[in-house]
């Protein structure tokens, strides 16, 4: 019989009831180290003081109103955000596949409103993942996401990941854009290396189309960077956004710059919740915090340690680490094990971590650990490796015996 809860994910057997910094606490008191963060959502860890007291004193005031008023606690935000980046203007959202589709959208209308209707395919990679609307799985880079759910939406074009060659011979008159994740999140912690962000930047403006990056994961300073472009010095024209922005409360957003937004005139988008005041207040409270040049310094700094230490993991463990990969707080752990019995291992351990493509664990904590939260963390992942190493030699000899 069908659960009442539609069946979509595989569930582990885990009911946490309350969160604090790093840690979730399940309903029996047990404590788990969050090194998932909701999926890089909690930056900021669980119920933080500043993010509740915002959202519970906006809850006193106004919770909805819709987008035919004036939101001050959008316009706050967006001229924040607009001074913290490349971008002018920002459209707000309630996921991050929302602002992807504002995105796509926006691509296709910027060419239609510079006399280029045909200019309406967006290039995109093998590994992306970009949301489960219609238009990002079309989008997206993993074909099972689409199964049985055709037909594929025209006006994406994937090709292989990293394939500059393949690039070049791609963009023609049809193309509107190119669409990348700067590390591809769901697709296994794949970073582009700079040098092709850069690459990809001056062949759309060759191209005259445009740059469209998903920092979805990536942004608010899981690369210690605010954005994960930064690190290439590259600017995009369209940059999707969500995860860390609320801290937990469901809010993304689309941001551009004012030529690449030129299409997007009166009446040609809206959301009756993008830009709820509810998500203004946490996600206004939200950004100060991640926008602090020291809180940034402090990701970058524990992010190195936590890399060393993940590497000296790695030397001791070969059987089970093939090799760690990523930028700051946005870590991957490639396993020669399958990486859901390295993700249950270390749930054993209680330690929370999610899997992604390409055989990957990903490190993924609250921004604001400490050192001490390290140290537990890698005694926790060596002790899994641990367990999995018995497991393996018990295999081994299992298998010699059956000889
Ligand atoms: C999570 C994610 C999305 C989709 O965001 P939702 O809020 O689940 O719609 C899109 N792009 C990337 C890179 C993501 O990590």
């Amino acid at each position: 019989m069908i659960t009442p809860v539609l069946p979509t994910y595989a569930r582990a057997d885990l009911e946490f009831e309350k969160g604090e910094g790093p840690y979730l606490f399940t309903v029996k008191g047990e404590r788990y180290l969050d090194f998932g963060a909701g999926i890089a959502v909690n930056a900021l860890g669980h119920a933080h003081p500043v993010l509740v007291s915002a959202l519970t004193e906006q809850a006193q005031k106004v919770w909805h109103v819709s987008n035919i008023y004036r939101i001050p606690g959008q316009e706050k935000l967006a001229r924040k955000l607009v001074d913290l980046t490349f971008a002018d203007t920002v459209f707000f959202t309630n996921s991050g596949a929302e602002a992807l589709e504002c995105a796509i959208k926006m691509a296709r209308r910027y060419h239609y409103a510079g006399g280029n209707p045909e200019r309406n395919e967006l290039i995109t990679f093998e590994g992306a993942f970009h949301g489960r609307t219609l238009a990002t799985i079309s989008a997206g880079g993993n074909r099972k996401y689409m199964e049985g759910f055709g037909p594929d939406m025209p006006g994406f074009q994937h090709l292989p990941f990293g394939d500059m060659k393949a690039l070049e011979a791609a963009i023609g008159p049809k193309t509107a854009g190119i669409l990348i994740e700067p590390i591809q999140g769901e697709g296994g912690i794949r970073v582009l290396p700079g040098e092709q962000l850069r690459r990809i930047r001056a062949l759309c403006d060759e191209a005259g189309i445009l740059l469209v990056l998903d920092e979805v994961q990536t942004g608010f300073g899981r690369t210690g960077r605010l954005f994960a472009h930064e690190l290439s010095g590259v600017t995009p024209d369209i940059m999707a956004v969500a995860k860390a922005l609320g801290g937990g409360f469901p809010v993304g957003a689309c941001l551009a710059t004012e030529t690449a937004a030129r299409g997007m005139t009166v009446g040609t988008h809206g959301s009756t919740y993008g830009g709820n005041p509810l998500a203004m207040a946490v996600a206004e409270a939200a950004v100060g915090m991640m926008a602090a040049p020291e809180f940034l310094a402090h990701v970058r700094a524990i992010g190195l340690k936590l890399r060393q230490k993940l590497a000296m993991l790695a030397d001791r463990h070969p059987a089970i680490i093939e090799s760690v990969r990523g930028e700051a707080l946005m870590l991957g752990i490639r396993t020669h094990v399958p990486n859901t019995d390295l993700v249950q291992a270390l749930r054993d351990e209680h330690l929370l971590t999610v899997g992604a493509g390409d055989n990957v664990v990903r490190l993924l904590p609250p921004l604001i650990i400490d050192e001490s939260h390290l140290d537990e963390a890698v005694e926790k992942i060596e002790r899994a490796c641990m367990t999995l190493e018995a497991q393996l030699a018990q295999a081994a000899t299992a298998a010699q015996g059956a000889q």
